[in-house]
């Protein structure tokens, strides 16, 4: 028997999976949404590193059971192909669109109060109240853009494709369609939707790769870009509980920020259930969770911080890139920690 309610600030991943679960034991929630579903999002929409326990745990196994099962990931510098890399575990493959959708259906058909259009303007850390409210606005000069295609034939599950300043992945999402998501350095450039993301590419040296995506049916629809994107690691110590991208953002490509939103929503369900027994004060609530964080994110932020800037820079892109065609990258150890 519950007493006390929870409200979670953003119905994003980690306010919809850790909403879904309190209110399967049986605790009163309110996910307070701004936006609404389905809707497409800045994402490359590649899940790494989750685990059955946890998608068991959060009850996520009939959400992500028709996910597309990835295995190899194919590197390029510029427009030349680097090395294949095969994946430890594989990784999933499912739009944001049909995600988001299916985990606010779940969260309401679990009990839970989903209120969408209602964005949170007081910002006023309270008992009970938890923020999954996504990235943290930023000075960044980073520019995330994302679209769907169909028609695109891909040479692997993913391509991840390294260029100036910029990187951009390719991957199969439902459907047949395939995403095309890049963070890019920030410049004037006088285009919209794909004509946009085409320019990008060009600018970045990355070619072949906009030759490709010029002649694909790309759906003008999903279009979405993102700008001032920043990363994050810090995990904080406060009065509040912090989940997902709120808590900390992972640079994508180097990272899991997906699979993180999962980890850190089960990482605070024990003590959150514990406060709605009314077994613990919201005190004592915020420091076993930002406990919980720490112990699960610590390592992998600061080594993704580290791995970031050879991803970006030329000359960290070239070190990389002959690292890996002399077989001296060491890509499991690196995926280890990262995830
Ligand atoms: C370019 C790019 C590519 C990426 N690619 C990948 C990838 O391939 N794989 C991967 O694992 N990760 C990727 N990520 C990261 C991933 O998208 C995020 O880590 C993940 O979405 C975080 O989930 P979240 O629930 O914390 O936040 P979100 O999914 O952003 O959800 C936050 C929600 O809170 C709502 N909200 C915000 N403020 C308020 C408010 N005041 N009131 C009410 N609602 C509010 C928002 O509308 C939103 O719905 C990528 C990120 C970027 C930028």
């Amino acid at each position: 028997m519950t007493t006390r309610p929870i409200e979670i600030v953003g119905g994003g991943l980690a306010g919809l999976a850790l909403g879904t679960a309190l209110s399967r034991a049986g605790v009163a929630v309110t996910v307070f949404e701004a936006g609404d579903y389905p809707r497409h999002r800045v994402c490359g929409e590649f899940i790494t590193g989750l685990t059955a326990s946890t998608v068991a745990r959060l009850g996520l196994t009939p959400i992500l059971a028709d996910a597309l099962r990835h295995r190899e990931v194919a590197w390029f510098l510029r427009d030349a192909h680097v090395r294949i890399q095969r994946l430890p575990s594989p990784a999933l493959g499912l739009s944001r669109f049909v995600l988001d959708a299916r985990l606010a259906a779940a969260f309401q058909e679990s009990g839970g109060s989903l209120q969408t259009h209602t964005r949170v303007t007081d910002p006023v850390a309270s008992a009970g109240r938890i923020f999954a409210t996504g990235r943290r606005r930023s000075r960044s000069a980073w520019l995330g853009l994302k679209i769907h295609a169909r028609n695109l034939a891909l040479t692997r599950d993913l391509e991840l494709h390294l260029g100036q300043q910029a990187y951009v992945g390719l991957t199969r999402v439902e459907d047949g369609m395939a995403n095309i998501c890049g963070l890019f350095h920030r410049h004037e450039l006088c285009s919209r939707g794909s004509d946009l993301l085409l320019g990008y590419l060009q600018a970045a040296g990355l070619t072949t790769v906009a030759d490709r995506i010029a002649v694909a049916d790309l759906d003008a629809d999903s279009f979405c870009a993102v700008a001032a994107v920043g990363f994050d690691r810090r995990v904080p110590t406060s009065d509040r509980v912090q989940l997902g991208d709120a808590c900390a953002m992972i640079p994508p490509f180097t990272g899991n920020g997906m699979a993180m939103a999962f980890q850190s929503a089960e990482a605070v369900l024990d003590p959150l259930l514990a406060y709605a027994r009314g077994e613990a004060t919201w005190r004592t609530t915020c420091l076993a969770c930002d406990r919980a964080l720490r112990r699960r994110f610590r390592l992998r932020l600061a080594s993704a911080a580290i791995l970031h800037p050879y991803l970006l820079q030329p000359g960290g892109q070239r070190w990389l890139s002959r690292l890996s065609r002399a077989r001296l990258l060491p890509l499991r150890p690196l995926y280890a920690l990262l995830h």
